[in-house]
């Protein structure tokens, strides 16, 4: 009888523990992949996920493929889909690798239960975190709410047998099934845009699958590693290593990547003699790894502050402003370059998102769950983890989250973070011929500074949304409201 491996965030050949079980069980194996809309409700993939998802598809299939094991995809809801598959086939084992989103968790324990009763063998396991949510632990028992204690304690658990240890490699064999199940084809699936095709940007920008993910991590630990520590808060620069969809579609693996960068650094993570650049760049995939753990102790973490004093907040909700900050034309250009950044490629940089964020909560007084929803569509990299993790931190409502009052002044930001103007001269070219001194404060430039850049403002760029000092004091008032309730 064969084993299905049904893949999901783990879109990879190496390093992927279901599919080496499968493997070492001597059973056929039928590698599944199941389009379930309807079961990922309210968070299906977004457009631009699933422009990534289809690409990544392609390269999984045709990586099985060449195993001779070809990739089943089907379509519905994927507990009846899977258990279908099971009679159909009379499979006699199930494997995959754990999701830690809340839908995924209450729909993987109901199926591994009903699928053990019938006597199908199932089995889970870690291949998208170095440690699980449930095994790390404060001394009281509970679960950490606060980020530095909580890496601490991971890394402990790793130099302390729970390594997550030698990556596995690919499998250089499957064994089909003499006749595969038949399977919709992934053009059915319409992932990708047709009219209009937004996509180009993001093709230029990508290239999604194990392979690219591979060659992504490679050439960020060969050059730019080095500079992360001192380069990653500048959005012109290409020292953070982008791996974010990759990682999030489980094209390579945490391990994997541990695994690379110690060999590239050579010592204990943060330790002596570490290299800075290897020690920061973990601990932002330690970010990630918190992220994941707040999911799974917070589920309502896309949905509701953790701060409960937050649910008291007066959002303002206007229509017009959201446009505006979606389509990068809040006069702000620091602002402005990261929502085209994003519009163009699916990604922003992450000192951009902070800004950006700062802005929509706090300028704009605008509910953080519309920018997670608005970047949740456009980030080939949403993952629900991360997003409310960071939306959340940004709102100041979040665990270990950035204080309410500290509000970013977008113009400060833009002028440390991008003083040559190289990122905003390419995301917002009108401004391109604006002197640096003006160049991220269009509205002081004088009429001739102005006219001699070729830009009218409120014509060619706009004016400022709002006014930095009235807005800040707006966010203030209405942060001092909820704080003098309780
Ligand atoms: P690097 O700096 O190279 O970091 C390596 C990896 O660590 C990343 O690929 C990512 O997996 C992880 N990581 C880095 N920073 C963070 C962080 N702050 N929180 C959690 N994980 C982190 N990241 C997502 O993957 N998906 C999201 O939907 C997402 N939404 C965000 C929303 C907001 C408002 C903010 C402020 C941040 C968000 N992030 C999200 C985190 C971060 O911005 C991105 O992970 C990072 O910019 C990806 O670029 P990189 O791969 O070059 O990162």
């Amino acid at each position: 009888a064969p084993i299905i491996v049904w893949f999901r965030q783990d879109l990879r050949l190496a390093d992927n523990p279901a599919l080496a079980h499968a493997v070492g069980s001597g059973r056929p194996v039928v590698p599944l992949y199941i389009l379930d809309d309807q079961g990922a409700a309210p968070w299906a993939p977004g457009a631009a996920s699933r422009w990534w998802l289809h690409h990544s598809l392609s390269s999984l299939g045709a990586a099985l493929e060449g195993l001779g094991c070809p990739l089943v995809l089907r379509r519905g809801r994927s507990d009846v889909v899977l258990r279908d598959l099971v009679r159909e086939l009379g499979a006699g084992a199930v494997a995959w690798n754990r999701c830690y989103e809340p839908q995924a968790i209450a729909r993987d324990s109901a199926l591994k239960a009903d699928l053990k009763a019938g006597g199908v063998a199932v089995d889970s396991f870690n291949a998208a975190l170095l440690a699980e949510p449930w095994t790390v632990k404060t001394g009281g028992g509970g679960s950490y709410k606060v980020f530095t204690p909580f890496w601490r304690a991971v890394k402990e658990g790793l130099t302390d047998g729970l390594n997550p240890g030698e990556p596995l490699p690919s499998p250089t064999a499957l064994t089909a099934l003499p006749t595969p199940p038949d399977g919709d084809r992934l053009a059915e699936w319409a992932l990708l845009p047709t009219k209009p095709d937004w996509a180009s940007g993001l093709r230029a920008a990508w290239t999604p699958g194990e392979g690219g993910a591979a060659r992504r991590l490679a050439g960020f630990l060969d050059s730019a590693v080095g500079q992360y520590a001192e380069g990653r808060d500048y959005p012109a620069q290409p020292w953070t290593s982008r791996l974010s969809p990759h990682l999030h579609h489980g094209e390579i693996s945490p391990r994997q990547i541990w695994a690379a960068a110690m060999a590239k650094g050579d010592g204990a993570p943060e330790g002596e003699g570490m290299d800075k650049g290897v020690a920061g760049f973990l601990r932002e995939l330690g970010w990630r790894e918190f992220c994941h753990h707040l999911l799974y102790h917070f589920p309502f973490l896309p949905e509701r502050p953790l701060n409960p004093k937050f649910e008291a907040f007066a959002w303002h909700e206007d229509a017009k402003r959201l446009e505006a900050w979606q389509r990068g034309r809040t006069g702000y250009p620091i602002v402005d370059a990261g929502m085209r950044e994003l519009w163009a490629t699916g990604w922003m940089h992450n000192r951009v998102r902070m800004i950006v964020g700062s802005f929509l909560v706090k300028h704009l007084l605008l509910p953080w769950t519309a920018g997670q929803a608005w970047f949740w569509d456009t980030l080939v990299d949403a993952d629900l983890a991360n997003n409310a993790g960071g939306w959340q931190w940004i709102a100041g409502c979040g665990a270990d989250a950035a204080p309410y009052f500290r509000v970013f002044n977008p113009v400060l930001q833009g002028e440390k973070f991008d003083a040559a103007g190289a990122y905003v001269r390419r995301w917002v070219p009108e401004l391109a011929g604006l002197p640096d001194s003006v160049l991220h404060q269009p509205w002081t430039a004088d009429a001739m500074t102005l006219r001699a850049a070729g830009v009218r403002l409120g014509h060619d760029y706009p004016h400022p949304v709002v006014d930095h000092k009235t807005a800040r004091q707006r966010a203030l008032d209405t942060f001092a409201a909820i704080k003098d309730d309780n």
